[in-house]
């Protein structure tokens, strides 16, 4: 058995007219460069090495398999030898898991004094995945390609990265969110179409009345609390009226109980992700703000007001950041326009994961100015800095869209002495103007996906999986530059849509 939970198939593909003799070294070769593959690959996947598909049938089998393994994430194929692509169509038209189509070789370099027919026959990818990936593109098979030898540290991170999207896709497709309330009101980019969610992504957005979440508070012990605050204690810093014998223990305690609630509402619904809204809590006593925090720390998507499309991203992205990753729900708030580099200072009301965070957190208790609520506890630091990306989901009304931003999380220029929630700083890519103007023209969320490990490649070929529009700004982002992809993309979407 594989320590992984989920597994890439690799599929090597032949035909019967080279022999049994030959058809055995395609069979050495291919497991040999799953080996070869998997040594790079840092996903929490297992490569799967498949026998050799020489035939309709087999290649039909095969990946009508791979369609029903609810293990298999994705598959990787490659033509060693010439697979004639008729043989493929009936295979292809069944597989609905994401494809990689890996064009390599078992020989990395020629060799030129030697080579003879027999090497040829043994290396023939170049053509073999050519006739390949010409039905590949006339049946409009959505995949990633990559080129070379699998031992080239390359080729790897490609796959690698690519390898993180599946799990994301896999995290989108048995996605089920809680909402906790509707969108606030009259806020427009939050809202969205269910429906064409769940068709687009597979996710499932669900509503649960908040009573539930007050009825599962106040079932809650005091003794269960006191403990869960006890690990608070020793797991982070802890303010003093917070403490033990501090003046506003109780606080803290009825946080704990949101937490314990909150979690035991969403493992027994088997739901990896959540929303919640300050202008409709019924009878709870606080804001959820800490247990947002911890819950969003053990991976669960979140989203503020309602924002179940930046909920369900977070909890995506969750599932394609790599171990000691840092991924959190995001607010652009404010601006520092200068002295020095413009910069965005990010932030929420309360809602920021510790998994982003350069120092131990410390709970605090402020009063919130609106909710009208009793004042909420919650973690406050700051994010380490590191290169990174925000990334958001925007409903177009016809379609979705993705739009990611290079970002450099920096040090606060100064320290926030009075500023009572946990935060991150960052230099947007190419600039502060041009990352604005971009995002705005765009139509991007004030609610994002902030990452410092999920890397470019991977939002890529999660959106590519997906089949949605990915508007990426950065270095290369120019304001002429954003509106003709803006333009054309508009009328790619027109022509290739399928409704
Ligand atoms: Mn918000």
């Amino acid at each position: 058995m594989s320590e992984h939970k989920f597994e890439i198939w690799f599929v090597t593909g032949s035909q019967n007219l080279y022999g049994d003799e030959t058809l055995r070294q395609v069979a050495e070769q291919s497991q040999l460069v799953t080996d070869q593959l998997a040594k790079g690959l840092s996903a929490d996947v297992a490569l799967v090495w498949k026998p050799v598909v020489k035939t309709n049938d087999e290649i039909r089998a095969t990946l009508m398999a791979a369609t029903a393994s609810d293990a298999c994430v994705g598959v990787i194929t490659w033509m060693h030898t010439f697979s004639p692509a008729k043989m493929w169509i009936n295979g292809l038209e069944v597989l609905n898991k994401p494809l990689l189509h890996l064009h390599t070789q078992a020989g990395q370099s020629l060799p030129w004094a030697t080579i003879d027919m027999d090497f040829m026959n043994l290396n023939q990818a170049a053509h073999g995945d050519r006739e390949y990936a010409h039905i590949l593109s006339r049946m409009d098979v959505a995949r990633k390609v990559v080129v070379g030898h699998p031992t080239d540290s390359r080729v790897q991170q490609e796959v690698d990265a690519w390898a993180f999207a599946t799990l994301g896709w896999q995290k989108s497709q048995h996605l089920k969110l809680a909402r906790f309330g509707d969108n606030m009101r009259y806020v427009a980019v939050t809202d969205g179409d269910k429906v064409s969610a769940q068709m687009t992504f597979g996710m499932s957005i669900e509503q649960l009345g908040v009573n539930t979440l007050v009825d599962a508070v106040n079932a809650v012990s005091d003794a269960d609390a006191e403990k869960l605050c006890l690990t608070y204690g020793e797991l982070y810093e802890l303010a003093p009226e917070l403490k033990p014998s501090g003046a506003r223990r109780d606080s803290l305690v009825y946080g704990a109980k949101i937490e314990i609630a909150l979690r035991g509402i969403l493992e027994t619904g088997g739901y990896s992700a959540f929303t919640s809204n300050f202008e409709d809590l019924g009878a709870l006593r606080q804001l959820p703000g800490l247990a947002v925090q911890r819950l969003m720390a053990d991976g669960y998507g979140f989203g503020g007001e309602g924002d179940w499309k930046t909920s369900a991203l977070l909890a995506i992205m969750k599932a394609m950041t790599p171990v000691n990753g840092g991924t959190s729900f995001m607010e652009d708030y404010t601006y520092h326009f200068g002295p020095g580099t413009p910069k965005v200072l990010g932030a929420h009301m309360l809602e920021v994961c510790p998994s982003i965070s350069g120092q131990k957190p410390r709970i605090e208790i402020h009063p919130l100015g609106i909710g009208g609520k009793e004042d909420p506890v919650r973690m406050v630091f700051t994010a380490k800095p590191a290169s990174g990306r925000v990334v958001c989901l925007t409903d177009l009304g016809g379609r979705f869209r993705m739009i990611s931003n290079e970002i450099k999380i920096v040090e606060p220029t100064q320290d926030l002495p009075n500023l009572p929630v946990a935060r991150a700083v960052w230099e947007p890519a190419p600039s502060l103007e041009v990352s604005a103007e971009a995002w705005m023209l765009a139509g991007g969320s004030h609610h994002t996906v902030l990452t410092n490990s999920v890397s470019d490649a991977t939002i890529q070929d999660f959106a590519r999986i997906a089949g949605v529009e990915l508007v990426n700004i950065d270095h290369s982002t120019t304001s002429v530059s954003i509106r003709k992809e803006l333009q054309w993309s508009s009328a790619y979407y027109r022509l290739a849509s399928k409704f």
